[in-house]
């Protein structure tokens, strides 16, 4: 940005628009985004201590391990909109640097050995330009230093949108939607699976079967973890931080 740009398009806060140093965001829109702290390690559900939940102590998930950066709620899932259905690209720059910034702050460690993104069907892709979860990916990838492989799992039928419909409705909806080629995946035997919005892991869960009857182990990160309904009031509980 030159000094007219600079002149004519000073930098503002990307959600609600005042005068901010840069294109990010002003300090009371960042304080409604909810970090991700302590969670359930096999669902990514926030709590205090970091133990496993009753649901997944009852019914464990097919993946190794689960983490999400923050709270899919407010202003953050306000910034995934603007991303993913506006195409803004500030907000995309905002989004894969704050995934950037989570991994090296939380000091995050994986056995994972190499990056996959969940894809979007060809025609969806076509259609929106690009994958959030690819970014996401290639974001993840200049913090752990791992390759992101995007040849091996591939969405074959163009499934109908997920918003909207019940957990069994969504498993339905996913079943057969993917394919995975084990040969793009040259012998990595621990992948970490990247999603932006983790609401209620029906699309994970379809991608671990997949990686799993290969005999590979899933670890899943999402930039976001949406609250079932009856943790959303305490949500007001986490700490809030800025990205
Ligand atoms: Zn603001
Ligand atoms: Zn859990």
């Amino acid at each position: 940005m030159n000094w007219l740009e600079r002149l004519l398009f000073p930098p503002s806060c990307q959600l609600c628009g005042v005068p901010t140093t840069n294109d990010t965001l002003c300090a009371h829109c960042a304080s409604d985004i909810h970090v991700i702290d302590t969670a359930c390690p096999l669902c990514a559900l926030p709590n205090d201590d970091g133990s496993v939940c009753a649901l997944c102590s009852q019914q464990p998930p097919y993946w190794q391990s689960a983490h999400s950066c923050f709270v899919y709620d407010g202003n953050l899932a306000e910034l995934i909109r603007h991303w993913k259905y506006r195409k803004q690209r500030v907000a995309q720059a905002l989004l894969c640097n704050a995934m950037t910034a989570w991994l090296v702050e939380t000091q995050f460690i994986t056995t994972a050995t190499a990056i996959v993104p969940v894809p979007l069907h060809r025609n969806k892709l076509r259609q929106r330009g690009f994958n959030t979860s690819y970014h996401l990916a290639q974001a993840a990838s200049k913090a752990l230093n791992l390759p992101v492989i995007t040849q091996a799992l591939t969405r074959k039928q163009h499934t109908q949108s997920q918003a909207g419909l019940s957990k069994i409705e969504r498993h339905r909806n996913l079943l057969g939607a993917f394919d995975l080629n084990i040969d793009a995946l040259k012998q990595h035997e621990h992948v970490l699976l990247i999603d932006d919005v983790y609401t209620t892991g029906a699309t994970a869960q379809i991608c671990t079967q997949l990686f799993q009857d290969k005999q590979v182990n899933v670890h899943l990160l999402t930039l976001a973890r949406a609250l079932p309904p009856n943790e959303v009031a305490q949500s007001l509980a986490i700490t809030a931080t800025k990205p």
